[in-house]
């Protein structure tokens, strides 16, 4: 018999869970269809969220470890400090992330079916029919990553350019500085990318990424580690790769019942290669544009997204400097100067002001507990009555 449901989300990650958590809450009935057998399963993410995204999401703070601070180091080994005051990014237990993300969508009502593999589908003027796997739908929504097959069943745009990114995942490495995100700009280990090491939830993150078709270079990245912190005793306890596409965000993202988000749209920097917070903010805005279409004849969803979508036009223009790798000699002489560290406090941090103040400063008055405790000036609320 075929299940018929309003919204079928095809992909169970952080766009596909946040979109069935709020269209379930919308009141639509709605199911989720993942490959994989269980939410948690073959994550291929570092998962370093912005502040932006815990604050919105409510993402739970037990499964994240606050970092403060990002240590850029040229080649030759010299480093540089960011930092922005108020503001620090969340390293996470993914697994645990993701598996809470999928009990906050079953517990707002949506279906989750793990362990299906979407293949194919039929659009039809009122839906879109699943024959293999027994499914209907009134609207489609792909959310099956970087190398989406619903974009490339219903003939919609495919990501072309991808950085390809390794990682191991070991015990925590104690002589790591647990304050940063350690980031190697190094055009032998990673060209067109960084490198990184993560001080993550009990355990240290080594990655690195290079833009398609280079390829980063794990082994190196570990050489060159020693020289910042003591790696003899690494015990490696798993390793993942994927794919991050770096064109940015596609131009036909859908058609009548069906559209795409999160990286199957290209919603990812691509300058940072993050896409973890605009694939959780786009998939809640496309549950409620579906919501809205469905029940309330609001505007088409495709349409309406695709307006809201990030251009990245200049990160754009900057993927296009970083594709050509710059050799060593030039990053070591361009990394340390004035400008080279505005454009990384920018890249980092956005609009946010470095500190004057060094974290070294703050944070030793912080720990000290001298830090003012003054609370914030805040409006006086106006009150209007409607
Ligand atoms: C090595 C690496 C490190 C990264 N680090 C960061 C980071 O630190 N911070 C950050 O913000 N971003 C990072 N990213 C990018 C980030 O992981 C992605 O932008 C984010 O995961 C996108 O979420 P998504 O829900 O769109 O897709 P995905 O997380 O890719 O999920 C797609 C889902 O669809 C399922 N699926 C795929 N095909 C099918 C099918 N045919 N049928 C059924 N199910 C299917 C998959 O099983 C998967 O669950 C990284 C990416 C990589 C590869």
């Amino acid at each position: 018999m075929i299940q018929r449901y309003d919204l079928i989300i095809v992909g169970g990650s952080f766009a596909g869970l946040a979109c069935a958590r709020t269209a379930a809450l919308k009141g639509l009935k709605v199911a989720v269809i993942d490959a994989k057998d269980d939410p948690g399963a073959r994550m291929r993410t570092t998962g370093i969220v912005v502040k932006e995204a815990s604050d919105d999401f409510d993402l739970p703070a037990r499964h994240m470890r606050k970092v403060r601070g990002v240590r850029l180091y040229a080649p030759n080994d010299r480093f540089a400090d960011f930092t922005a005051p108020g503001y620090f990014f969340q390293a996470t237990d993914t697994t645990s992330v993701m598996r809470w993300l999928a009990s906050e969508a079953e517990r707002a009502g949506a279906t989750l079916l793990y362990g299906r593999r979407f293949e194919t589908a039929v659009e039809h003027a009122r839906g879109v029919a699943l024959p293999d796997l027994g499914l209907h739908a009134s609207f489609l929504i792909g959310a099956d990553g970087a190398r989406s097959r619903v974009a490339e069943n219903f003939g919609l745009s495919r990501n072309t350019h991808f950085l390809a990114g390794l990682e191991i995942e070991c015990e925590p490495l104690d002589a790591l500085d647990p304050r940063f995100l350690h980031c190697f700009a190094d055009s032998k280990i990673a060209p067109g990318y960084i490198a990184w090491a993560v001080p993550g939830v009990e355990v240290t993150q080594i990655g690195v990424a290079a833009r398609r078709p280079a390829k980063p270079d794990l082994g190196e990245l570990l050489l060159r580690l020693k020289t910042v912190c003591d790696i003899r005793d690494i015990r490696v306890t798993s390793r993942r790769s994927g794919l991050i596409p770096a064109g940015g965000t596609l131009k036909h993202i859908g058609t009548n019942r069906v559209m795409l988000i999160g990286d199957a749209a290209g919603t990812v920097s691509p300058v940072t290669g993050g896409g973890i917070h605009t694939a959780l903010h786009f998939g809640r805005r496309a549950a409620l544009l579906v919501s809205d279409y469905l029940a309330d004849r609001g505007a088409h969803p495709v349409g309406a997204l695709a307006k809201e979508l990030p251009r990245y036009r200049a990160k754009l223009l900057l993927r296009r400097l970083l594709d050509l790798a710059p050799p060593n000699g030039m990053i070591n002489a361009f990394l340390m100067t004035g400008p080279a560290k505005a454009l990384a406090q920018r890249i980092y941090f956005h609009t946010r002001a470095g500190s004057t103040e060094s974290y070294e400063a703050w944070a030793a008055e912080f720990e000290r507990g001298e830090l003012s405790q003054t609370p914030p000036q805040l409006p006086t609320p106006k009150l209007r009555l409607i």
